[in-house]
């Protein structure tokens, strides 16, 4: 795990996952397409308890199915904090063994340009970090995922997109941080403040970019043409004030078994895709649940307030790297060969005291992001009105997500509400609106 990334990008990525509705899963199993709500039948009015309703839901899961996707939902839990001490170790490493200096001298004789240097610099560190941390990237995204049966792709097509991955990092991190450290070498002083500025800069670019020229990488992206679920799904947005004319498919089960919809980009970029494992296992009712979601996202706004959220969250990061990085490098910078905070050999420095900040951070992250989650399923509730549906969305999520959890470990841990948590909102829903 690469820690530039769990540090610098965090931005990109949290702000992908406020958007999206990252793996609603089924994995294996027969297909749940048949749409039967349990206790359904509100009694005379008032009488429908939403409580019971809840629990009748989380009763159609099976004991076993619970335990496992508990395991892999915990699991995930450890892996944040082996992820965190791994990337530390790399960069503590990289540091130690004055490998860093030697990739920076190396640059430095190649190339009298400061920028050039700065971006052969990023190559380097980049490959180096890949390379150190491809057995934690191996376990946590091939042999896990298959282990719970949510991957469907081979290690060589696995293997290709981690490679385009890389290639994407080097273009745009290297951009990134040609402009950064440009900053760092004229600004001494204020350099922290420009350094965020740009951070959030380069994450809203990605953004924006990312429907247009990242994620067709990956996957394609085609028009839903089946009118009896494009027709609905664009009455929706319409009556919702989107201005939406087409409905994208994507070919998500070339990766995973995971069901999910997002609407993603910037300004002019952004698109409603649905993938293509949710349009073949969910019923109508089920995908005009999740659209009305993902609908909640694009008409509260949600994309632009995160960047407020997360930009207040890059400065403060940035002022704890100011303070922390003058007393680390006074230290032991010598010994390291880092000359200072525009010397480029002192990235891995950066990315660990960043990560250490976004790792403490972890649930400042999830609960902003979790607050716009139950946002967005409040909106859905109400542009759907599809209680029942929406109940059987969440149970499909609770495949790899822990359906109830304690109050606390939904609050340090889990970036959407729990499984329990969104079905009781849906019922109470159901019990006001549909008695
Ligand atoms: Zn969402």
């Amino acid at each position: 795990m690469n820690v530039f990334r769990t540090g610098v990008r965090v931005l990109v990525v949290a702000l992908m996952a406020t958007v999206a509705l990252p793996g609603f899963v089924l994995a294996g199993g027969p297909s749940q397409t048949s749409f039967q709500p349990v206790t359904a039948q509100a009694g005379p009015s008032g009488t429908f308890d939403a409580v019971a309703a809840t629990e009748a839901y989380l009763a159609k899961v099976t004991a076993e199915q619970r335990a496992r996707s508990d395991a892999y939902f915990e699991g995930g839990y450890w892996l944040q904090l082996w992820g965190f001490l791994y990337g530390a170790t790399v960069a503590l490493l990289m540091l130690a063994t004055r490998l860093s200096a030697r990739m920076r001298d190396l640059a430095v004789r190649t190339t009298r340009i400061a920028s050039l240097q700065t971006a052969l610099y990023w190559f380097q560190y980049l490959l180096a970090t890949a390379i150190l941390s491809f057995p934690l990237t191996v376990y946590t995204g091939f042999i896990r995922e298959h282990k719970y049966r949510l991957a469907t792709q081979s290690f060589g097509p696995w293997l290709g997109d981690q490679a385009k991955g890389l290639l994407v990092g080097a273009i745009l991190g290297g951009l990134a941080l040609v402009a950064i450290y440009a900053v760092f070498r004229r600004a001494p002083r204020t350099w922290w403040l420009w350094g965020a500025g740009l951070s959030v800069f380069f994450a809203v670019i990605a953004m924006g970019v990312s429907p247009v020229f990242i994620e067709p990488l990956f996957n394609t992206y085609t028009p839903l043409k089946d009118e009896s679920i494009r027709g609905p799904i664009l009455r929706l947005a319409r009556a919702n004030g989107i201005p939406a004319a087409d409905v994208f498919v994507v070919d998500a089960s070339k990766q995973t078994t995971r069901v999910s919809a997002n609407v993603a980009g910037f300004l002019g970029t952004q698109r409603i895709a649905l993938n293509d494992n949710l349009l073949k296992r969910c019923s109508l009712a089920e995908i005009e649940s999740v659209m009305g979601h993902e609908m909640g996202h694009y008409v509260l706004n949600h994309v632009y307030k995160g960047i407020v959220e997360f930009g207040v969250l890059i400065v403060i990061g940035f002022a704890f790297l100011r303070w922390s990085f003058d007393r680390v490098s006074a230290r032991w910078g010598s010994r390291w060969g880092i000359a200072g905070i525009a010397d480029v050999a002192g990235l891995p420095l950066i990315a660990l005291l960043l990560s250490v900040f976004f790792f403490a951070m972890t649930p400042v992250t999830n609960t902003m992001i979790r607050t716009q989650e139950a946002e967005a399923d409040i909106f859905g509730l109400n542009a759907a009105r599809q209680p029942d549906a929406e109940a059987e969305v969440d149970l499909m999520l609770g495949e790899y997500r822990k359906l109830k959890p304690g109050p606390l470990e939904e609050v340090l841990f889990f970036d959407h509400p729990s499984g329990y948590r969104r079905i009781l909102m849906a019922m109470r829903w159901k019990a006001e609106n549909l008695r």
